[in-house]
């Protein structure tokens, strides 16, 4: 049963070569089994996901087998609710806080027969690229142990990787689903801004948070992007999912190659990876063209002000009064006022990393200083939608590598904020155009076991081109 994808875990189960609960019993096995080393879980739905393989069996003597995702098991990352269970977003401010509803994405999930087996750790709220900043665990990259497996979502990276659940979901403020599906070798889906519904996605900066699929190819990527899309009543920023795909014939593509990624601090052997591929395409007839995102280098800048700004807004309502972690009791005991309450409770609950972000942020929306920081990092974010939008009308895709480096050592830049923001530096942008991204990995450029991983930029809603060029490579890397 080794390394299945949601494609032949659904059409085995309907051929009757193995069960649902077959098919769950054998992930959490492994997960039982790997998962010591591995540490992608913060939870493990072991009963429930017993429990809904067996219902799913019912269904299936009914005959009425047409779901799409029938008895296939999904990791979560643990900043999603799922009705009844611990969601903790890797914080101990919510270290015991239980999900009172389903996310939209969870609901479009378990609506198709997905079996939702477990929650995944994360960078605490969703704010780091290593998932080192988790107060719980420390995962670590299958491909080797010792490095980190990207994040934020690198425990969903790190599971599907490990072959430990077929597929899972994560979020992308920054890069957090592309940047560990990159590290780990596998495929992440950042959709564009709105397509998928945000309800129930524990919010770190709302105008960039995505929730997309970590998957071992694209075509599940694809399966899996296509149920969760689409507006919801719950979600005024999500839209009702329109295509603007322009399907071509490989002669007409044409890409561009922004000169400010490829340069003195992209690793060499990522970019002669990337080299490589673009050879291989020349000769599929496909065009390159160098482009300039000339203010792609104000991205990292502008992304830390405006995702901190938000960050402090959105985690102000964790004030050990409303939600999880307090020093309440504490208090009664101790006759402290409610000004200590909210500042032992958020001083306790809250990691180092997260209280960093809320205090950059807070400064560039306090008065004196907004002007000259979160209203100006808003006017760069304009300028850089500009960029994308001007070259768009030239080309059809933008390429880029999804990180400057392979993966780290555990441990090499968590003393590092600034180098460890590095790693975004070529996701960043796309989020602050809003638009959407694939990465995936390039088997036949690897280094020291690490695939090189491309990302692959296209106009706002256009995931069915992402998907369909995305694929095309994908084959030609696996021939
Ligand atoms: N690594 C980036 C950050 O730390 C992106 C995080 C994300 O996309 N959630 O903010």
């Amino acid at each position: 049963m080794e390394n299945l994808t949601i494609t032949k875990i659904v059409a085995g189960i309907k051929r009757k070569e193995f069960s649902p609960t077959e098919i769950v019993n054998y992930y959490l096995d492994k997960i039982e089994k790997e998962d010591k080393n591995i540490q992608a879980f913060l939870n493990v739905f072991k009963n429930s996901a017993i429990e809904k393989a067996k219902e799913i069996e019912k269904i299936l003597k009914e005959n009425k087998n047409s779901f799409k995702l029938l008895g296939v098991p999904i990791a979560i990352k643990d900043n999603i609710l799922v009705k009844g269970f611990p969601c903790t977003a890797a914080s101990k401010i919510l270290e015991n806080y239980i999900a009172p509803y389903d996310a939209t994405v969870i609901k479009k999930l378990k609506k198709e027969g997905a079996i939702i087996i477990g929650k995944t750790n994360l960078d605490e709220f969703a704010m780091g690229s290593s998932t080192e900043n988790s107060a719980f665990l420390k995962t670590k990259n299958p491909l080797d142990l010792e490095k980190v497996p990207g994040g934020s979502s690198g425990g969903s990276a790190s599971a599907v990787a490990a072959d430990l659940v077929p597929a899972s979901l994560g979020s992308d403020t920054g890069g957090s689903i592309r940047q560990p599906a990159a590290f780990c070798g596998i495929v992440g889906l950042k959709p564009t801004y709105g397509a998928v519904s945000r309800y129930g996605l524990i919010a770190f900066a709302s105008s960039l948070d995505q929730i997309g699929p970590l998957t071992k190819n694209v075509e599940d990527a694809k399966i899996i992007f296509d149920i969760i899309k689409g507006k919801d009543e719950m979600d005024n920023t999500s839209v009702s999912f329109f295509s603007k795909d322009k399907i071509l014939s490989k002669n007409k593509i044409k890409i561009g190659i922004p000169k400010e990624f490829f340069g003195d601090s992209l690793d060499k052997n990522i970019k002669i990876g990337i080299e490589n591929l673009i050879k291989k395409l020349e000769k599929e007839k496909i065009k390159f063209e160098e482009i300039s995102l000339s203010h792609s280098k104000y991205a990292l800048s502008c992304y830390y002000i405006l995702a901190t700004s938000e960050a402090s807004s959105n985690l102000a309502r964790y004030d050990g009064i409303k939600y999880g972690f307090s020093v309440l009791n504490d208090f009664q005991k101790n006759n402290k006022n409610l000004m200590d309450i909210y500042f032992e409770s958020r001083g306790k609950g809250f990691g180092k990393e997260v209280k960093r972000r809320i205090m950059l942020g807070t400064f560039s929306l306090s008065s004196g200083y907004y002007d000259a920081y979160y209203l100006k990092a808003k006017k760069v974010q304009f300028l850089i939608k500009e960029d994308f939008n001007k070259i768009f009308k030239m080309v059809n895709f933008i390429f880029s590598p999804t990180s400057p480096f392979f993966p780290f050592k555990i441990g090499e830049k968590i003393n590092n904020p600034l180098s460890m923001y590095l790693s975004d530096i070529y996701t960043v942008p796309v989020n602050l155009a809003e638009l959407p991204a694939i990465s995936i990995p390039l088997k036949t450029q690897t280094f020291n076991n690490f695939p090189v991983s491309l990302q692959i930029i296209s106009p706002k809603f256009q995931e069915e081109s992402l998907f369909n060029i995305a694929s095309f490579i994908e084959k030609l890397e696996n021939e």
